[in-house]
Formats: structure tokens, sequence, C-alpha cells
């Protein structure tokens, strides 16, 4: 679904430039959750902007289902972490989740009607009219992940998520986008610098070197379905790869300092 082959990606030029991704090689299958973890500032916002052609990369290349990525993919959608500023405040919450579906050559009515099943997917039924101020943190990140389902994109990127909620709000989130990938059938690479959370809901935990991005670590997840926040985070396969995933990121961290 997606291929990554010697991405490189280096801001400015001159003395002042920065190489943010170096010789970076991923590929995700079809209908795979991957985690991505990595230090902070290690490039990985830069990976998915370059994914989502929001930036073009300086070199290597980029292919969704076999496509060269040169703009923005139509089968592709994005959840930011801040969900404050990927919301229209002046929009409701439906006409938020509908906005993309122009793109979709659908009329009003079936715009309407896939916004609602996306809401009521995420367990927002009832919020379609309401605005996103009127939401609280963790049902406005809901929203912006109901905005990205109701476009049926074939490939999800999430850039940290569940950053901005609180703990009790990110398991429920985390659980949400088990219970979706089970519903929809899509291709999901979900950035994240929790080690728990990478292992909790990936197929696969991919983990990046600092910067210049690169990975060093590539684990299969083999837990028990359903996964649960009780008994999978203490299943022994659970801690062992939490651990595992913990020393490559130490491994990292150490080899920066
Ligand atoms: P992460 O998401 O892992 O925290 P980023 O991809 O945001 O990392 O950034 C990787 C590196 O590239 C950081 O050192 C950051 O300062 C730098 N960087 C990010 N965006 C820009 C930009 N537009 N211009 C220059 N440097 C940038």
């Amino acid at each position: 679904m997606l291929e990554i082959s010697n991405l490189t990606h280096v801001y400015g030029s001159g003395p002042t430039a920065h190489r943010a991704i170096d010789g970076l090689d991923l590929s995700v299958a079809e209908g795979e959750l991957l985690s991505v973890v990595g230090p902070s500032g290690c490039g990985k916002s830069t990976l998915i902007r370059c994914i989502a052609g929001l930036i073009r990369p300086t070199g290597g290349e980029i292919r969704i289902a076999g496509t060269p990525v040169r703009d923005t993919p139509d089968n592709l959608a994005v959840v930011f972490q801040d969900y404050s500023r990927s919301l229209f405040p002046w929009m409701s919450v439906a006409d938020n989740v509908a906005l993309p579906l122009r793109r979709r050559n659908m009329d009003k009515a079936r715009r309407r009607a896939a916004a609602q099943e996306a809401l009521e997917s995420v367990g927002l039924a009832a919020a379609g009219k309401k605005y996103p101020f009127q939401l609280s943190g963790g049902m406005q990140q809901r929203v912006a992940i109901a905005r990205a389902l109701a476009y049926r994109p074939s490939l999800m990127l999430m850039d940290e998520p569940f950053g901005s909620v609180d703990a009790q709000t990110r398991e429920d989130l985390e659980d949400l986008v088990l219970q979706v990938r089970g519903h929809h059938r899509m291709t999901i690479v979900l950035i994240t610098h929790d080690i728990d959370e990478s292992v909790y809901v990936g197929d696969r935990v991919v983990v990046l070197s600092k910067a210049p991005a690169h990975v060093v670590g590539d684990l299969k997840v083999d837990l028990p379905a359903p996964r649960d926040q009780i008994t999978t985070r203490e299943h022994p396969d659970f801690v062992h790869l939490r651990a595992e995933v913990g020393r490559l990121v130490r491994g990292v961290e150490a080899a920066a300092s």
C-alpha cells in the first residue's frame, strides 16, 4: 500500500540546511496498522508531510498503491495532533465532517448521510449540530477522526493524534482506532512518542533514529485479539514488546548524547 524508498529531506540550504530524514526505507502492507515511534524532533511529522504530499522530499520516492506521490493523494486522510486548529470553528460538527466530501462528487444529501454515519461510528451521533467549541478536546479529536473516516481513505495518517488529551480519553481514542479499523478496511500509519501506545494499537512498530531519521527497528506485534486496555497490557508478549521498543528508543537517545 505504501512504499518509501531512500527518502531524504533537507530543510533549507547552505550552512543553515537541516537534514530531517536520511535514506529512510519503509513499506506498509494493505490493511496494516503501523505505529511509528521516535524521539521528539527526529523527523516524524516531516515523514507524514512527505507521505501526504504536503512537502516535496529532496530525495527518494514514496508510492501509494503503486502511484508515486506528487501532490496530495486523493485516497488519503490525515489526523493531526492539534484538533483545535484542524476543525473550522465557524462550521457545525456535521459540516466539518462533510467538508472534504465535496471532493468526492457526492450530492448534498449523500454528504450529509455519510457525515452522520461517521459521527455515529465515533460515538457522536447527537453532536452534528453543535460547534467545535461546545465539545471537549477528546470529542473534537473524535470529530477529526470522523471527518477522516467519512472520506473513506485507503490510507489514514495520524500524527500524534492523542498527544493533547487526558490519559483516560487517550485510552478511549486508542480503542476507537482499533474499533474503526476493524469496521473500515484501511491502512493506518500512526505516529506516537508513547511506547506503550505504539504496541497497544500497532500490528507493527517501527522505531526511528534521532534526526536525520532512518529506521532502527521494525517489530511485529502479534497480540491476541480483541485487544483491551487491561488484559492486553498485562499479556507477557505485550510486556516483552514494550521492553524491546523501549530498549531501541533508549539506544537511539543514548547514541545521540
Ligand atoms: P518530529 O515530528 O519527530 O518532532 P519534525 O519532523 O517536526 O520532528 O522535525 C524534524 C526536524 O526538522 C526538527 O529538527 C525540526 O526543527 C526541523 N524542521 C521541521 N520543520 C522545519 C522547517 N519548516 N524548516 C526548518 N526545519 C524544520
